[in-house]
């Protein structure tokens, strides 16, 4: 690119998870594809499947991936690259109310191999990240920091700091909650905090946890999972007020094992932390559009939801299939920033954002009431669900999809 402007189909800018797999989903259909991050992007530094990561060294962050976007990561030639010793599927899921509600989903009465599979970020990282590079037709531009676009009626220009520039028919923002390419298209929407912090760690466990996530709705508006891990281990996500999250954090491992085991009702017996915790502000985030002219966003930067479900890379795996097949099947209309183009990905994109964020955002809420009609009323229902198996596959749906 040094001795002049490049030419793209499409410049995806951020290579999280989301950019990645879109990047390898566009090459693949034939398309001329730029990924710009403003971090150096390379396999070691998420340290991944490699003789350096040994057994004992579980990456915190975790991911429940869902049938459907297993299916979109192995179509880019992701999926495959997984350890099988890394992997672990969620057979069975046992949800707890704040007073006595409770729902329980099974794999095996879904009909499906697993409702999800637990991956630890660095692996799925390094996995899209050695897809994108064996992939041709796609410049990796990283660490490179973006400057400033000017939306032109034919292509858009990025330029980056330094000066050159290239020129794409479409730019995607996939640069998380708080995209600079969002704000760039003149779309200033701040995400809503939730006042809580997600707090995570991983644990060994006493008892063995045979493919079962829990999940408790705490009565102090909080939730409590816990991911199975292959082995005796468990990967946990305590969506907690901000004062608790404060608490929680200022702990040792010793005095933290013992108060999740404890708030888990000692389910998996006692536990041993074996990563140190970490946190992340949650917010929630709803953009009036996704799109704008050359622009489409997708993953983190087009919307932000609670991670109870567990959802929030599923709906961008889910955003990258749908933008990537719209512009694969484009037919005669041989621009892929066309106008019309991107307007049938935002309307395919719509629904399935809108149910999900009304999903998460009302448990949260509902969850959140101190009213007692409300908590007895929340965990009766809970329970009734449980007992209604059409309700539940219903429910269970749009999750594994
Ligand atoms: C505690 C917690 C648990 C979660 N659990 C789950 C789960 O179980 N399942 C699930 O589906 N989701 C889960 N999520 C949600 C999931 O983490 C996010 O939805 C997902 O990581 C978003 O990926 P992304 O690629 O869109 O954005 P990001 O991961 O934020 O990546 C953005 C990329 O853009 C780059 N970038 C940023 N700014 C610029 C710039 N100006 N120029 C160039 N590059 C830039 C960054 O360097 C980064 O590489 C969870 C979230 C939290 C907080």
């Amino acid at each position: 690119m040094a001795g002049g402007t490049r030419d793209y189909d499409v410049a995806v800018l951020g290579a999280g998870l989301v950019g990645l797999a879109l990047a390898a989903s566009l090459a693949r259909a034939g398309m001329r594809v730029a990924i710009v991050d403003r971090s150096s992007v390379d396999a070691s530094n998420v340290s991944v499947a490699s003789a350096s990561s040994t057994d004992e060294d579980w990456d915190a962050r975790v991911y429940a991936v869902s049938p459907g976007s297993v299916a979109f990561l192995n179509d880019i030639g992701a999926w495959q690259r997984m350890r099988a010793n890394r992997l672990s599927p969620i057979e069975s899921m046992d949800v707890r109310g704040d007073a006595g509600g409770r729902l329980t989903f099974s794999a095996h009465e879904l009909g499906e191999r697993a409702l999800a599979w637990i991956v630890e970020n660095r692996e799925l990282h390094a996995a899209l990240i050695a897809s994108v590079r064996d992939t041709p037709g796609i410049d990796m531009l990283a660490p490179r920091t973006p400057a400033s676009i000017a939306w032109g009626a034919g292509a858009a220009e990025l330029r980056f700091d330094g000066g050159d520039a290239l020129s794409t028919r479409l730019i995607v923002g996939a640069d998380g909650v708080r995209s600079w390419t969002r704000a760039q298209a003149g779309m200033h929407q701040d995400p809503r905090p939730y006042s809580q912090t997600a707090i995570v760690a991983n644990f060994a466990s006493e008892l063995a946890n045979r493919g079962r996530a829990f999940q408790w709705f705490l009565s102090d508006g909080g939730v409590l999972a816990w991911l199975p891990l292959p082995g005796r281990r468990i990967s946990m996500v305590w969506s907690a007020p901000e004062l608790l999250a404060d608490e929680l954090l200022a702990l040792d491992g010793a005095a933290l094992a013992e108060r999740v085991a404890l708030a888990g009702a000692r389910a998996l017996g006692a536990l041993t932390t074996i990563t140190a915790s970490t946190s992340f502000p949650l917010s929630l985030l709803r953009l009036p559009s996704v799109i704008a002219q050359r622009l489409a966003l997708v993953g983190d930067a087009a919307h932000g939801v609670h991670p109870l479900a567990g959802q929030g890379v599923n709906l961008g795996f889910g955003d990258a299939a749908a933008l990537c097949s719209i512009l694969a099947a484009r037919g005669a209309v041989r621009d892929p920033g066309s106008s019309l183009l991107l307007q049938r990905y935002a309307r395919r994109r719509l629904e399935p954002v809108l149910a999900m964020q009304g999903v998460t955002d009302g448990l949260v809420r509902l969850f959140g009431s101190r009213s007692p009609w409300i908590g007895a009323l929340r965990n009766r229902g809970m329970s009734l669900v449980g007992t209604l198996g059409p309700v539940k596959r219903l429910l269970a749906q749009p999750a594994l999809r």
